[in-house]
């Protein structure tokens, strides 16, 4: 939060940048200014209407329209009426142009804000999504745009149309009246003050009721993705009383927002009716030669004005809660996107990786993660990663397609650092299987040709889930390859969903391949099947092998081994086992395992994670 003194420069200059977004709509936004001018201007009508007909009763005869151009010489009697439903039928006109008008600007400015943040997350750094949580992220596109439409659509249209209605109110009481209306404008500063003090409150509240909700989304997210966590550990209880807490600060905070505004409501109620109640006491000692009708229409015209008046002091209400929003969301949309500055772009790549002296740490206070890397892997060679967990494996794997950004060593491909590429181009070279397997709630056909494999051939996509061992449990699915896999693959087991991330890594045909864990979850027999498969695949291409489960690994060309973000070994299998070091030592104790497990292997990875 900045310091009070900073805040109006910033909310004007948060505001003008929301109007910098209606820029393209300045048309539409006019045809809804005219409409509320024909708007406001009715309301004085309406009370010159009352003129005449109360000059009507109090002088039959002897009044009528001489002061109106072309109604002049028409019957009071049928006058009034037929005026008053011409009067209602030019508002409506005013009110239909005027409010359609505005809502297609702001429902185009909360589809711009809305469409601005979603595509500010396809390019924000994998380190932003690290430090922020996904609920607040998600309540901003749900929830922050549309408490900026609310400033964008209701803010405005009161402002334009009670504005515009005061001002047509205000000119018929100077024109009717100039001296008893110069006394009520002395009272308006009172009014303005007591909005301004209110407006800086309301601001504060909605900033804290933004927070507060994008826990509540935040808890209620988290519970919901991992609900089995939640219930095989009996976290129900303290779910429950996270969420209550959570819940009830947003409630406390709610109801505080509302207790300003009720408390403010009708303490300007009160200025607004004392300023009527001098004005009727001045109307009746200063009455002059007006006549009756002259007098009520003044009233009249008078009492229309507190209710926009009121409604004008309102909006800075919301208009402070829209600006909290769009704050939160300029903010996100300020956000540096992935440096993406290479300039290098290659139709295939052959594959050749060196990564020399690479250190890396995720942030300058934690400690680093790779310490002085360097390997290298000719095209088509299969490199291992082995070591324990928390080792630096997979943030090796990572910093290759760039998903982060490391500042001390190389990375190259085909002799070309993978900086100078440009994201796309880079990324277009390597397929990925990551330890967390992502699927969408599509069939699995979409699930495996996915992005920039959309519309690939049905016959590939086949060619693909067979290559991966998919087909089996494929073909056995109640739609095939259209079935539905549910909300990131919930229906469908670990093994067949790693399977099936395999064969989109497999589909992409890409030049360097990385199996993170790929084949963890599978049982001993599925993964010889992928094994067998993999061997094909990965012939012609450089892969990059992780694995807890050394058999896996053990036809790799290099195998390298590492702790604590070192290298502290490497050499082809039957090297590391004669050096009778690490690997020796890791190799001895998962043969013994897998000997006591009667020859099957351990399943080390955890399933649930
Ligand atoms: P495992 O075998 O368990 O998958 P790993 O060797 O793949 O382990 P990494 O995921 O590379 O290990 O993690 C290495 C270290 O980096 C860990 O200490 C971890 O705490 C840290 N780390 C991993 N991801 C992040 C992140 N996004 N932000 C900050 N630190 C991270
Ligand atoms: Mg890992």
């Amino acid at each position: 939060m900045q310091s009070s003194g900073t805040r109006p420069i910033s909310s004007l200059k948060i505001y003008l940048r929301l109007l910098s977004y209606l820029r393209p709509m300045v048309g539409l936004f006019a045809i809804s200014l005219l409409g509320f001018i024909v708007f406001a201007s009715s309301q004085p009508m309406q009370a010159a209407i009352l003129k005449y007909f109360v000059d009507g009763l109090t002088m039959p005869g002897g009044s009528s329209f001489h002061d109106i151009p072309w109604v002049g010489k028409l019957d009071l009697v049928y006058g009034v009426p037929l005026l008053l439903v011409l009067i209602v039928i030019w508002q409506g006109i005013g009110s239909f142009f005027g409010n359609y008008y505005l809502a297609r600007v702001s429902l185009g400015l909360v589809n711009d804000l809305r469409r601005a943040l979603f595509e500010s997350l396809l390019h924000l750094p994998n380190t932003y999504f690290d430090l922020t949580n996904s609920g607040h992220l998600i309540s901003r596109i749900a929830y922050n745009v549309t408490m900026v439409t609310g400033a964008a659509t209701d803010a405005i249209k009161i402002l334009i149309r009670e504005g515009l209605t005061v001002v047509f109110l205000f000119g018929y009481l100077l024109w009717m009246n100039w001296k008893l209306t110069l006394v009520m404008v002395a009272i308006l500063p009172v009014i303005g003050f007591m909005a301004n003090a209110a407006s800086a409150k309301f601001r504060r509240q909605s900033t804290k009721i933004q927070t507060a909700m994008g826990d509540l989304t935040h808890i209620a997210s988290e519970t919901i993705l991992g609900y089995r966590v939640v219930r095989s550990f009996g976290g129900e209880d303290y779910e429950a009383q996270r969420f209550r807490v959570a819940s009830e600060t947003n409630t406390r905070k709610q109801l505080r927002m509302a207790k300003t505004a009720a408390t403010f409501t009708p303490a300007l109620q009160l200025v607004t009716f004392s300023t009527m109640s001098v004005l009727l006491l001045l109307v009746l000692l200063l009455r002059g030669d007006a006549s009756a009708g002259d007098l009520v229409a003044y009233i009249t015209a008078a009492g229309l004005l507190p209710k926009p008046i009121r409604q004008l002091s309102e909006i800075s209400a919301t208009i402070q809660k829209g600006l909290a929003g769009a704050e939160s969301i300029f903010a996100q949309l300020d956000e540096p996107p992935e440096l993406d500055l290479g300039t290098v772009e290659r139709a295939r790549v052959s594959g050749h990786l060196e990564v020399r002296n690479l250190s890396f740490s995720y942030s300058a206070e934690r400690q680093e993660v790779l310490d002085d890397v360097s390997f290298t892997i000719a095209p088509g060679q299969m490199l291992a990663l082995v070591g324990r967990s928390g080792s630096g494996k997979s943030t090796l794997a990572g910093l290759i397609p760039r998903f982060y950004q490391h500042k001390q060593g190389q990375i190259l491909i085909d002799g070309v650092d993978v900086a100078d590429y440009t994201l796309r181009n880079l990324r277009s070279h390597i397929a990925l299987v990551t330890q967390q397997t992502s699927l969408f709630n599509d069939t699995v056909a979409n699930n495996i040709a996915y992005g920039d494999l959309a519309g690939a051939p049905r016959a590939d996509i086949e060619k693909a889930a067979e290559a991966a061992y998919a087909r089996e449990f494929i073909d056995q699915l109640p739609d095939g390859f259209d079935t539905l896999v549910g909300e990131n693959g919930v229906l469908l087991s670990g093994g067949q969903r790693q399977r099936l991330a395999i064969a989109r890594a497999i589909l992409k045909d890409a030049p360097i391949l990385i199996l993170d864990e790929a084949t963890s979850s599978l049982d001993t027999e599925s993964e010889r099947h992928i094994q067998k498969a993999l061997d094909h695949v990965m012939a012609n291409r450089t892969t990059l092998v992780i694995a807890h489960r050394l058999s896996t690994i053990e036809k790799a060309d290099i195998i390298l081994v590492m702790d604590q973000g070192r290298i502290v070994e490497s050499g082809s299998h039957a090297t590391l086992l004669a050096a009778n070091g690490y690997y020796a030592r890791l190799h001895a104790m998962q043969f013994n395992d897998e000997d006591a497990a009667d020859g099957s292997a351990t399943v080390d990875a955890d399933i649930s994670q």
